[in-house]
């Protein structure tokens, strides 16, 4: 006999709360089968809608069904950490609320592991169907550039939708950084991993809690948090324009020597873009250096990934 805990941020998803469970139940005959009991956690992060009081109603419904709600919206990483040390079960499933990641793969993703050998068994969908095309395109960009970069494997359109073993998870919980970026995290930690596809499923009910914006930061977070190549660029570029200078400097001089300087006196305008190329360069990397020095200071702090107001 095993258990089986489910995770699931919820972020105003009052709306999700009940479909998501008689959605979820419809696998109830695979768990009995197997004898496989179940914990559904649903992590309120902060919720401004009525999430907390469905999930209470739920957990009168069905005591499996279980509570942590945070002191305000801490954001979807901390709320799958808060999930991931709260569970108990042999086996762990991360998924939204809003039926995006289908529970109906539950059983094919629990086969994988408990017969292929598999320690994890993660979900990718293949097409971004129903998403903006802009935001496609600058989605792939981001896994193209941040793949160049970071010796960890970051999947295209992989979901946070995975289930995993204990041992899976308690490695995942030994990292306790405070910059948290789960699509790395998970490949960092590495173990066996099986990626299963499946179509793209649009929302169904409430709205998605990512704007452009809050995509674009994520994504540079993304890349801070497993890349430092963006300070090696800035290294690079200083080797570049040093080398660039000393070749001026040289003909600079050989003219001098040769025919002289003709254009000594005219070349101010020049001189005044470079002093402006140069000067952004240099503020451009001293910024890249600043962003990872601010990660740096908010993991020196050691604040709390979340806080708790309340549990069931
Ligand atoms: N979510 C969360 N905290 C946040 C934002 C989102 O817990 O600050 C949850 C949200 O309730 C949902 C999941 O994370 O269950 C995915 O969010 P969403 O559906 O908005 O993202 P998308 O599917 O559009 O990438
Ligand atoms: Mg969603």
């Amino acid at each position: 006999m095993g258990v089986l805990s489910i995770i699931i941020p919820c972020y105003n998803e009052e709306e999700n709360v009940f479909d998501f469970y008689d959605e979820f139940m419809k696998n109830e005959k695979f768990f009995n089968e197997h004898d496989l009991e179940f914990e559904l956690i649903f992590v309120n992060d902060g919720s401004k809608d009525g999430t907390v009081d469905k999930v209470k109603e739920l957990n009168k419904k069905d005591s499996r069904a279980h509570l942590i709600s945070f002191s305000r919206n801490f954001g979807k990483e901390a709320a799958i950490y808060a999930g991931l040390q709260k569970s108990v079960g042999d086996y762990v499933a991360v998924m939204d609320c809003d039926l995006q990641d289908p529970p109906a793969l539950l059983p094919e993703m629990y086969t994988i592991i408990t017969e292929e050998g598999y320690d994890s068994v993660a979900t990718r969908r293949v097409d971004r169907k129903g998403e903006p095309p802009i935001r496609s395109f600058f989605a792939r960009q981001f896994y193209k550039i941040i793949n160049k970069m970071s010796k960890t494997e970051i999947v295209d359109g992989a979901r946070d939708y995975r289930l995993m073993n204990r041992q899976f998870v308690d490695a995942i919980l030994s990292l306790e950084e405070y910059n948290r970026f789960s699509k790395g995290i998970f490949g960092w930690v590495g173990f066996k991993n099986k990626w299963i596809e499946f179509e793209n499923i649009e929302r169904k009910k409430g709205e998605t809690k990512w704007s452009f914006w809050k995509l674009f930061k994520y994504a540079l977070d993304g890349i801070m948090a497993f890349s430092t190549a963006p300070l090696a660029m800035a290294s690079l570029l200083g080797v570049i324009f040093c080398l660039v200078a000393f070749v001026f400097i040289v003909i600079i001089i050989i003219r001098k020597l040769t025919i002289g300087d003709p254009y000594n006196t005219v070349g101010w305008t020049s001189t005044a873009c470079i002093i402006l190329f140069v000067s952004g360069v240099q503020l451009f990397c001293t910024g890249i250096v600043g962003q990872y020095l601010s990660k740096a200071y908010l993991e020196v702090k050691k604040r709390p990934l979340f806080i708790v107001k309340e549990e069931l």
